[in-house]
């Protein structure tokens, strides 16, 4: 039996993750679920994985999840303490898939029982990506990817060598607003930037993919992962999501992954690894397809890539405020106080003013100094 957890098991990762583990109840022993206002699918979930822990992160919620629980001897907590009292319980697996800086904490806990951690939370590694990664080196853990892109990453560089590589490229479908003639996009709405051609995901995360804020994470992301330079790594438009990142070696070869845009694909590799087992995700029809388009995006469509570029060039704490730039900038715009257009300016802003104050050198980041960057680039963007 597999000791597992599973942070922000409410929402869609966490739902897919559920999905994948349930069929196979015989082979997990479900430590924890955390979720935050969805108490009583948090409740289901864990009565039915017989989970020992289940936790909301919103305290005023505790009553409901404890009634929910009544009698079945799953316990039940609140607040960040007790996500971090979970994290501390030891797991051979645990899926990081907390949305915002808020899954870092957790992230960096887990890590220290050694094991996996699956990590969706991209948002912990731009904001802290060194020192996420030296906390798995010093207790012998490993971080997975599960975003379909590095994932796909993974996959592709296989058993080749990390040096041979020349480039990589990871894809983006563009987001529901792609075909959106230029001076229409500061009219977007929230639900229009909020739906997704391919991918069914959390509120926050269709968003940015609409502005490539995604995107422009991932590149850190990628940077991250594989210690690419900012120049050897190139986001491509591709509509389909098909093809979800290739990797381009010195010899001219480039190496593809290809898949249905599920994300139990990612989620099944992380938890499966180093072997492959069945998935229930849909087999790519080639011929049904018939054709895979590629083009190249638009800077002034989707600025936040250059930002990213920016930030990966210059390391130490820019990765951290342009992560809370963004979160801010989103709820900005989701609280409809900004438009669309109004939230990569804001997030540049913010990087340049904490760059004028030289707030963003270090050599080596740590946990204190990351939250400290979150917290004064959150508010510099709500008050410029
Ligand atoms: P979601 O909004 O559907 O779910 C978020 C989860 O986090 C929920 O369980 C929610 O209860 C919990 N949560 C929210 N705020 C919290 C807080 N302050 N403290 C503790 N828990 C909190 O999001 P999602 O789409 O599942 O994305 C989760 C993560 O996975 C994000 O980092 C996202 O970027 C990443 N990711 C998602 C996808 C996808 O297909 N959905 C793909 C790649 C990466
Ligand atoms: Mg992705």
């Amino acid at each position: 039996m597999r000791r597992v957890s599973i942070f922000g098991a409410t929402g869609s990762i966490g739902q897919n993750t559920i999905d994948l583990i349930a069929r196979a109840p015989d082979e997990y022993d479900v430590v924890a679920l955390t979720g935050a206002s969805n108490v009583a699918q948090l409740a289901a979930d864990a009565r039915r994985l017989g989970a020992e822990l289940a936790v909301t992160a919103d305290e005023a919620r505790l009553p409901e999840l404890r009634d929910a629980l009544a009698g079945t001897g799953i316990e039940a907590a609140a607040g960040q303490a007790a996500l971090e009292e979970a994290a501390d319980r030891p797991t051979d697996w645990c899926m990081s898939a907390i949305v915002g800086a808020a899954g870092l904490v957790p992230g960096l806990r887990a890590l220290r029982h050694g094991g996996t951690l699956a990590l969706a939370n991209k948002e912990s590694l731009v904001c802290a990506g060194p020192l996420l990664m030296a906390e798995a080196r010093a207790h012998g853990a490993r971080v997975l990817p599960v975003d379909s892109e590095h994932s796909a990453v993974f996959q592709a560089l296989a058993d080749n060598d990390p040096g041979a590589v020349e480039k990589i490229v990871i894809t983006a479908s563009g987001g529901g607003l792609r075909d959106w003639p230029l001076d229409r996009l500061a009219q977007a709405t929230v639900e229009e930037a909020g739906s997704h051609p391919n991918w069914d995901m959390g509120q926050r995360i269709t968003i940015d993919s609409a502005s490539m804020f995604n995107k422009a994470m991932e590149l850190i992301e990628t940077h991250e992962y594989f210690g690419t330079p900012p120049g050897g790594i190139e986001a491509v438009i591709h509509p389909q999501s098909i093809v979800h990142a290739l990797v381009q070696f010195r010899d001219g070869a480039l190496m593809a992954h290809l898949g249905a845009p599920d994300m139990r694909h990612a989620i099944g590799f992380a938890l499966h690894w180093p072997e492959r087992r069945d998935l229930p995700v849909d087999r790519v029809d080639l011929t049904a397809l018939g054709s895979l388009e590629f083009s190249a995006p638009d800077p002034a469509r989707y600025p936040a890539l250059d930002l990213a570029r920016a930030v990966i060039a210059g390391g130490g704490l820019r990765g951290a405020a342009f992560n809370a730039a963004k979160e801010a900038a989103l709820d900005l715009f989701i609280g409809g106080e900004i438009a669309f257009t109004d939230m990569a300016p804001r997030v540049e802003a913010t990087l340049n003013g904490l760059e004028r104050r030289g707030c963003l050198d270090a050599d080596r980041i740590t946990l204190d100094m990351v939250l400290d960057t979150d917290r004064v680039a959150r508010a510099l963007t709500h008050a410029p």
